[in-house]
């Protein structure tokens, strides 16, 4: 299988699908700056264009991760030049805060925002339909329980993927990929041991608690990458659509490299790549950099069709000043 990348990653896919297929998206529970609006609203909304130009109906699923997992910013020796020797700087986005105080956590905030937005969509495509998942639910599954045990057991196996399928430097120390969280001080810094393989063993570097509990009585950070492959695996995934920041980090080489290594029987799904959208700063756009900007969704829409390119500068033209965060995609 080959990646599918940008506009004509887009209309070649459109060709050999048949508009019922499963596609998955992942978001931070933040809200939509115009970098991942790329990936959840605008390249969703052209495949279903496509689609049906071909004189099939979009009825898509689309599977939304609200990536609640997700360290809550990124720490280690230097996580831009080092991306594999990553830990969180607290805790997961699990238990972070409402900013605006409203609600019980961030993920209770953003969870229904981002719901509303994705709406607008079906006002002109009403057979799609959107599943909300939270990492946090995947325990249930015993697939993501084993995936999670691994990874915690032997992260050297997934650092060895990593570092063959991508161009990124990377130091022998430290390596981690999940870690359980603190059930007491919320911390994600202390020691997880896999016990019996259904277990977890916490020893807490903050608040010194030492507790041994079932695995899914925990809630955990999970490094992005092999907790997709969990999720492939657990809602038989037809079609990945990412930013095209995960296609320059390696993701398609090192998702197959993955999948060969822990789901090798499934149907290795496509991957379609959007473009990177660049800030007015000329640097990508990202929470983490903190140059983020809201786009003018049609504006962007229009602007993406039949743009060939890999990345997309979001000039002054295509930023929105004025934004409702909770009807941001509702003027399609
Ligand atoms: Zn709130
Ligand atoms: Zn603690």
């Amino acid at each position: 299988m080959k990646p599918y990348i940008y506009f004509n990653g887009l209309l070649e896919l459109a060709k050999i699908i048949n508009g019922t297929e499963r596609i998955h998206v992942g978001i931070r529970p933040y809200g939509f700056h115009a970098g991942n609006a790329m990936a959840m609203v605008v390249y969703p909304y052209l495949l279903c264009k496509y689609v049906e130009s071909l004189g099939k109906v979009a009825s898509f699923t689309f599977i939304v991760s609200i990536n609640d997992w997700e360290q809550d910013a990124l720490d280690g020796p230097n996580p831009r030049k080092y991306p594999f020797n990553v830990y969180p700087r607290n805790t997961s986005i699990f238990y972070l805060q409402d900013a605006k105080g409203c609600c019980e956590s961030a993920t209770d905030h953003w969870q229904p925002v981002i719901e509303r937005n994705l709406n607008g969509l079906k006002v002109k495509y009403p057979r799609i339909t959107f599943k909300y998942i939270r990492n946090s639910e995947l325990i249930k599954h015993s697939f993501c329980r084993y995936l999670l045990s691994r990874t915690i057991m032997n992260p050297m196996e997934q650092f060895n993927i990593l570092v063959t399928n991508s161009h990124f430097s990377y130091l022998n120390y430290p390596i981690k990929y999940a870690g359980a969280i603190c059930p007491k001080c919320h911390t994600a810094h202390g020691v997880t041991t896999v016990v019996n393989h259904d277990k977890i063993l916490w020893d807490c570097s903050k608040c010194h608690l030492t507790i041994t509990d079932n695995t899914h009585k925990f809630q955990y950070w999970w490094y992005h990458k092999p907790m997709l492959i969990a999720r492939i695996k657990i809602f038989d995934i037809d079609i990945t659509l990412s930013g095209g920041d995960h296609y320059s980090e390696g993701d398609f080489s090192i998702r197959k490299a993955f999948i060969e290594k822990y789901i090798p029987t499934i149907r290795e799904p496509y991957m379609l790549f959007t473009p990177t959208i660049i800030s007015p700063d000329g640097q990508k756009m990202s929470k983490s950099r903190n140059n983020t900007e809201y786009a003018n969704i049609p504006k962007l829409i229009k602007y993406s069709d039949k743009f060939m390119g890999h990345e997309l500068k979001l000039s002054n033209k295509l930023i929105e000043n004025i934004v409702d965060e909770k009807y941001y995609c509702y003027i399609l």
